[in-house]
């Protein structure tokens, strides 16, 4: 049988473009390589933060206002809770890219927001002990999103929605016609047909876009859970907010509230991991992945300083100015892309599914997407 669409990757963002797909009457088949919500990819770890004072660009404030929504609506579809609202606080020196970035879509975008100095950081969140020059800015619709629930929530209806899932399903080529006409995808079952092809393959995107024009890296991180050395509840999502500090120049230091006590307070540092390849990774937390953390731990949120529960190794799969690429590949309008999320995607994920989902069917979205496009590069394409 020849498709309308094949998926190639159900992770955070194919999970949801097949279900995009399916739901307006498409005929998909979506190839994942492991199994639904696995932890080898990019996409797990219980909790994603989700805010819309976004310090990387006020471009992005529409999109993550309509993915509130979309989360809101797939909760209503699946009878899951996958969006927690928590507030957050986003620290750093006054006149930090953290805060100026936050700032500026906040005002622009008329998110409520206040704007704390130190006394006020200590007096209203006493976990916290930020030093005299470290400002904050409180966005109390921030919080968190379940990334592993949200994929199977979309796996789900996608599958009501008639689409066809195979899992252990590797991929091992793909090719496309370049008058437009047909794509088809190798996998060791098969080989299948499509009119339009969605390449989601996250941090396996290098392998199978070598010819998109974007240098993508892919990165190594590691999130981590800890217990407080105190009561665990005041580190719960009423009284703890999600947090983005700012480390130095390249790095930040964030943390998630313990939604579930039992897994303890998530703390990492976001970018400054190795560069890596996705099959060649090392999927052991090693005692200086915690060493480093637990150094910011015990500074600034000492009450935070007791066991690490748990960690689990990630990858971010970065772009060179580390915005995303969403797009039509721009050798074959057939296929499309969402790849190169650079470690701030997923709480993008259901809109990044009707992007895609417009793009395949209608060669265009509504959505502003400008900032995502790979000839920004400049790179050649053959
Ligand atoms: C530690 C960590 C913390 C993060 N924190 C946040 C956060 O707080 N907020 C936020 O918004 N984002 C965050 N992110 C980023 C976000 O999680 C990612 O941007 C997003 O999940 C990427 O989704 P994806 O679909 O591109 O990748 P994935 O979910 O990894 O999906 C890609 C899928 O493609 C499959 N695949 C690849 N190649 C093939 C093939 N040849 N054949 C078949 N299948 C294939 C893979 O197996 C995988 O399932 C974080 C990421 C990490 C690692």
């Amino acid at each position: 049988m020849r498709y309308d669409t094949i998926v190639i990757g159900l992770g955070g963002m194919g999970s949801a473009t097949a279900y995009q797909l399916a739901a307006r009457g498409q005929r998909v088949l979506g190839l994942e390589q492991f199994s639904a919500a696995h932890t080898l990819g990019s996409s797990h770890g219980h909790t994603r933060i989700i805010r819309q004072a976004y310090l990387e660009g006020a471009a992005y404030v529409p999109l993550v206002q309509h993915a509130y929504d979309r989360w809101r609506a797939l909760e209503r579809d699946s009878g899951e809770q996958l969006l927690i609202v928590t507030g957050g606080l986003m620290l750093g020196p006054e006149g930090s890219d953290t805060i100026s970035g936050s700032r500026t879509s906040a005002e622009l975008y008329d998110i409520p927001h206040e704007l704390l100095d130190a006394p006020e950081i200590r007096r209203r969140f006493p976990q916290f002990r930020p030093d005299d020059s470290t400002v904050g800015l409180y966005e109390p619709s921030a919080g968190a999103v379940r990334p592993e629930a949200g994929i199977l929530a979309h796996l789900r209806l996608a599958e009501q929605h008639g689409a066809t899932l195979q899992f252990d399903a590797p991929v091992r080529a793909w090719q496309a016609d370049a008058a437009g006409a047909g794509v088809r995808v190798t996998t060791d079952r098969g080989v299948y047909e499509a009119d339009t092809l969605a390449i989601t393959a996250g941090a396996w995107a290098p392998a199978l876009l070598r010819d998109l024009g974007v240098p993508l890296i892919v990165e190594r991180q590691v999130q981590l859970w800890f217990e407080p050395t105190e009561s665990i509840a005041a580190f719960g999502p009423g009284r703890f907010p999600i947090f983005i500090w700012e480390n130095d120049a390249d790095t930040h230091f964030y943390g998630i509230p313990a939604l579930d006590p039992a897994l303890g307070v998530k703390a990492a540092i976001h970018h400054g991991g190795a560069m890596v390849q996705a099959d060649m990774i090392d999927r052991t937390v090693q005692p200086d992945d915690v060493a480093r953390v637990r150094a910011l731990v015990r500074q600034r949120i000492p009450a935070l300083d007791g066991r690490v529960i748990d960690g689990a190794v990630c990858m971010y799969t970065n772009t060179p100015d580390e915005h995303f690429v969403i797009a039509a590949h721009p050798a074959y309008r057939q296929v499309v892309v969402a790849g190169g999320f650079s470690g701030h995607g997923y709480k993008f994920a259901p809109v990044v599914g009707e992007i895609l989902a417009d793009l395949a069917i209608d060669g265009a979205t509504q959505h502003p997407i400008a900032l995502f496009a790979p000839d920004r590069f400049g790179a050649a394409i053959d």
